[in-house]
């Protein structure tokens, strides 16, 4: 039934925070559990199937239409299940992009924008800093390279925000989440289980 879909723009799936946000969303539809948690962000070509048998229903459109060879569609943008998908609760994994992704590519000593950081100890491992959240930052090369094996004080160098480990994200990647976020249609979606990722996007 879908194989003769056409659609008034190129579409485009996947891609990734980093890549930019716009591919992650282009051509693609958030898909909420029954219970309106964001599962995950599928296909519209999935969602159209999904919509077809029954399982997911229409709740937001997108301003683009697909054509079938006898109807017109608006293409969804947000779909609902019609039952509820019971999943346990994922752990969010601590990883270098997600640092990244959290201090929103900027070090967190000079306030710089970059695409190539590193990430900082901000109590050095040396001095028995752990490896988590609350002390990993995004960091400049030059800032890194200034404060060494220091702790920030001991420099005179002072961090832009104290790190914090992100609040639970339900499904989703949270750098997916923090791309997807910033979509219109998606925002008031997505917004109750991160308003701190909210804050910041433009309205
Ligand atoms: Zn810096």
């Amino acid at each position: 039934m879908l194989a003769g879909l056409a659609t008034t723009r190129r579409l485009a799936a996947g891609g990734s925070f980093l890549c930019g946000v716009r591919e992650v969303m282009v051509g693609s539809v958030l898909v909420l559990n029954q219970n309106f948690e964001p599962l995950n962000i599928t296909s519209w070509r999935r969602a159209m199937g999904m919509i077809t048998l029954g399982k997911a229903s229409v709740i937001e459109e997108d301003s683009e239409w697909i054509a079938t060879s006898t109807k017109v569609y608006r293409m969804p943008s947000v779909v609902r299940l019609s039952h509820l998908v019971r999943r346990p609760m994922p752990e969010l994994k601590l990883s270098r992009r997600g640092v990244l992704t959290r201090d929103n590519l900027t070090c967190q000593y000079c306030g710089r924008q970059s695409r190539s950081l590193t990430i900082d100890h901000v109590v050095p491992r040396e001095r028995g800093g752990p490896h988590t959240w609350t002390n990993l930052v995004a960091c400049c090369s030059e800032c890194n390279h200034k404060k060494g094996n220091h702790a920030p004080e001991d420099v005179g160098m002072t961090l832009t925000h104290p790190p914090e480990r992100p609040k639970l994200i339900p499904y989703l990647n949270y750098s997916v989440f923090r791309a997807a976020i910033q979509h219109k249609q998606w925002r008031d979606y997505l917004r109750p289980f991160a308003p701190h990722l909210a804050e910041d996007v433009q309205a």
